[in-house]
């Protein structure tokens, strides 16, 4: 048998790969570790990811963009397809990092009789024909019902998916057969109160996160009547 040098490495390259990527994510301040963290469920956990955040320094985006690029370029893209204001932005990158130049399109997500679904624009459908390759992009996964979707979308309007890239990848996530890379595939471990570990070895309790939520207004301003 001849040995395969790669094989072996790569478990650890992706290892040093995923320490990086989470090092980029701390530094956008989305992503906290080794922490105590109430979750909005109730739940206590040792790690947090803010979504609205991962996607505001724009040299890391576009450099975690370039990296599911590179991973896609063996394939043609004609378009790439995503959904959300986060992963419409790392989309972007992806794109103009891959080789094919492909377009930029989106979705937009709704609830339609308590059903999740995805709807593309009528001025989007010129761009995904049928036999258009079209790669998946998305900030983070977690349940990935918006990617089922997207797949049927597009499998819909006879086009195919290549794949699907994304920043993080909460669960091992099944994709009717079709390829996800994943900057970071990470689950974090959630607790009920009752069986928290770090409850037991009293590690105070961040709050912080829910109470932002709960107690913070977003900024807004609205146009004065009768200007
Ligand atoms: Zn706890």
């Amino acid at each position: 048998m001849t040995p395969a040098p790669r094989r072996d490495s790569a478990p650890v390259e992706t290892e040093v790969r995923e320490k990086i990527h989470l090092e980029i994510l701390k530094r956008t301040g989305a992503y906290h570790a080794n922490d105590h963290v109430l979750l909005p469920s109730g739940h206590h956990t040792t790690e947090y990811i803010e979504k609205t955040l991962v996607t505001t320094e724009p040299s890391f985006t576009e450099g975690l963009g370039a990296v599911i690029a590179k991973h896609f370029a063996q394939w043609p893209v004609d378009a790439v397809l995503s959904t959300g204001p986060g992963a419409l932005i790392l989309s972007h990158c992806v794109a103009r990092a891959h080789p094919s130049r492909p377009v930029v399109v989106y979705g937009s997500k709704g609830t339609a009789g308590g059903k999740r679904r995805v709807t593309l624009p009528v001025e989007f459908q010129r761009l995904i024909r049928p036999g258009s390759k079209v790669l998946l992009v998305e900030d983070l996964v977690s349940s990935g019902t918006t990617l089922n979707l997207l797949i049927n979308l597009v499998e819909q309007l006879g086009a195919e998916v290549v794949g699907a890239g994304c920043l993080w990848r909460r669960t091992s996530v099944e994709l009717e057969g079709k390829p996800v890379f994943s900057l970071v595939s990470r689950d974090f471990p959630t607790y009920s109160p009752d069986e928290c570990p770090l409850c037991r070895k009293g590690v105070p309790l961040n709050e912080e996160f829910v109470r932002r939520r709960a107690g913070r207004k977003p900024s807004s301003v609205q146009e004065r009547a009768g200007s």
